[in-house]
């Protein structure tokens, strides 16, 4: 099947009012028999953990994730997806505002049931894809799950790896534009996607900028995602005129000409120092 025909043949199928399936015809039938049921369920569960945040969404909208199941021969070439399944963000031709679908490969979506934190990093490239899409969107769609989330909790090795990291381990932004964010020799390592090392320096930035707003705005995160969100939005808009990139971030953190991202990681790093204090120590069998 070619791409293009993929598209025209698709129709829509409703789960909830926040999630829907684009499918081929005879794949919906197979999930009206209950092909996939579990992962539905489950893909539902995460949703609604995303959209009952008060996150403002522009035109007033809810959250809406449109998915998209792709059979596995044309999944790599449709979603960008070098692993050739899997689930991935990717353009989102049915809606506006959500710029960002989620495309998985029918296997995938019939077998395989997907980490919790998997699935809330993928549904956060959708939330901010509403807003803007900068180079350091990985570091947004790991910050929402880890921090607005609190799964630092719930990923003990997470908070240590990042407690235990000397200030020059960090990788610098400069540094992550120079590897791109799955170099060769880090693939091959199979690292998890949240430790490897640019996914964990994006992180700090967006949560160091986080952090700050969160202390301006009396320890609320909603609010302070919020306004990141919203100031982000407009800076995106304002820096692909100007080609500026990232001085948006630069000027919204409202860092001092002396200050850098570093001092922005390296205070999510002290933060996550003490929250791995709280943590339980890891077992040894
Ligand atoms: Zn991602």
């Amino acid at each position: 099947m070619k791409k293009s025909n993929f598209f025209d043949k698709i129709v829509e199928y409703k789960i909830s009012d926040n999630y829907r399936l684009f499918a081929l015809p005879d794949f919906i039938t197979k999930i009206q028999n209950g092909a996939g049921s579990a992962n539905i369920k489950y893909f539902n569960d995460r949703i609604y953990e995303i959209a009952e945040l008060d996150i403002e969404y522009p035109q007033k909208r809810s959250l809406l994730v449109t998915m998209i199941v792709i059979p596995r021969e044309i999944y790599a070439e449709l979603s960008g997806n070098p692993y050739g399944q899997s689930i991935n963000g990717s353009y989102n031709p049915f809606d506006k505002i959500f710029r960002t679908a989620l495309y998985i490969d029918e296997q995938s979506f019939e077998n395989w049931i997907f980490e919790r934190l998997a699935i809330l990093h993928e549904l956060s490239h959708v939330v901010h894809g509403a807003f803007f899409s900068l180079e350091l969107r990985e570091g947004f769609a790991e910050m929402l799950p880890f921090y607005i989330l609190d799964l630092e909790k719930e990923y003990p090795e997470h908070a240590r790896k990042i407690a235990d990291l000397l200030p020059e381990e960090i990788l610098t932004i400069k540094e992550v534009r120079q590897r791109g964010y799955n170099p060769p020799n880090v693939v091959k390592e199979n690292l998890p996607i949240s430790l490897r090392p640019a996914y964990i320096a994006t992180y700090l930035l967006m949560r160091g900028i986080l952090q700050r707003l969160t202390k301006e705005f009396g320890g609320d995160k909603i609010v302070a995602l919020n306004r990141m969100l919203t100031k982000f939005a407009e800076f995106s808009v304002l820096a692909k005129r100007m080609e500026l990139k990232d001085e948006m971030i630069w000027r919204f953190a409202g860092l001092d000409a002396g200050e850098d991202y570093r001092t922005l990681q390296l205070e999510a790093q002290a933060e996550i120092v003490e929250l791995a204090k709280e943590l339980p120590l890891p077992s040894y069998t």
